[in-house]
């Protein structure tokens, strides 16, 4: 590849045909068979970041004719409240997934929430049954960021089978589960940590590179292998407000074929799988 080269992955336009495709999908659902998709969010606490999240998961339903439902829980609910919510939810016919927004207040057990949700209805893909299911293939849900990332990549046709790929960060709801995506598909995976010696060394080897760390700038253009794909999951503020990810994009774009900016790249995807995955679980009647 030469000088300035890569193609910009747009994230917004997929995101938006993804959406669309739903629409179209929901208003056939609900002629043909009388079906409305439903999502409900609950949210515990009032973190300002947690708001936003949710504010745009209810606009996002909206958009597509779904119907949406919110719970809004002061932070000092106890475990047992939260419990009870879910367990209304997973018996609520006019619902076909939820999820309980993270973090959750820290006398609440994230592991006990998750695993309370119905699996059918863990539109996060965040329950211990799908995400054990994402081992042998064929769970319920994905996970959204990752299965957005697949999503990017094959929408730009991008190949995976036996391609070299390496993930910078090993987090439950990014790193991991996208390593098994991208084995599934037959890439040859290697997943970097904090404690991997050497990073610039592995991370030169990447055909598919993602860099999932949380650290701005931390993937500098002579980390990258010339022509690789470079997917930047990381979200990162600066001091000045500006948003940036994990790679040094300028530089990046003059060895990458392809690259995902931040923001418009991973980030809106994120929404569009949750909204696929609850279309899903709306469409068929899964056992149980
Ligand atoms: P996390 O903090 O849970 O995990 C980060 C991982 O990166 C860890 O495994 C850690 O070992 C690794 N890491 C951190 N610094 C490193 C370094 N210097 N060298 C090597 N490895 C390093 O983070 P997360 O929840 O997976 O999120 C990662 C980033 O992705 C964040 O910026 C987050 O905001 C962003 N994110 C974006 C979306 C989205 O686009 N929708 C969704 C989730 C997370």
């Amino acid at each position: 590849m030469g000088e300035d080269m890569a193609v910009v992955i747009d994230g917004k336009k997929i995101s938006q045909d993804v959406r669309d495709e739903i629409r179209e999908k929901t208003l056939r659902l609900r002629k043909e068979r009388g079906i409305v998709p439903g999502l409900a969010v609950v949210l515990v606490g009032d973190d300002p970041a947690s708001q936003i999240y949710v504010r745009g998961k209810k606009n996002a339903c909206r958009e597509v004719g779904f119907l949406s439902k919110e719970f809004r829980l002061p932070s000092d609910t106890s475990e047992k409240k939260l419990l009870d919510v879910i367990d209304g939810l997973n018996r609520d016919r006019e619902i076909h997934g939820f999820l309980v927004q993270l973090p959750v207040p820290e006398h609440i057990r994230t592991d006990a929430i998750i695993e309370a949700i119905d699996p059918r209805k863990d539109v996060d893909g965040f329950h211990p049954y799908n995400v054990g299911r994402l081992f042998s293939g064929n769970p319920y849900h994905r996970s959204c960021t990752p299965a957005g990332i697949m999503e990017l990549l094959d929408r730009y046709e991008i190949e995976i089978k036996g391609k070299e790929a390496v993930i910078v960060g090993r987090s439950n709801i990014v790193g991991k589960p996208l390593t098994l995506m991208l084995l599934e598909r037959h890439a040859t995976v290697t997943v970097c940590h904090t404690r991997t010696r050497d990073l610039a060394e592995v991370t030169r080897r990447a055909e598919i590179l993602v860099a999932a760390a949380g650290n701005p700038g931390m993937i500098s253009g002579d980390m990258i292998r010339g022509g690789a794909v470079v997917i930047d999951v990381g979200i990162n503020r600066l001091e000045t407000g500006k948003l940036v990810g994990d790679v040094v994009f300028a530089d990046a774009c003059k060895k990458a074929s392809y690259i995902t900016p931040v923001p418009g790249g991973v980030g809106p995807m994120t929404i569009a799988i949750l909204l696929r995955n609850t279309l899903a679980a709306a469409s068929v009647l899964l056992p149980g």
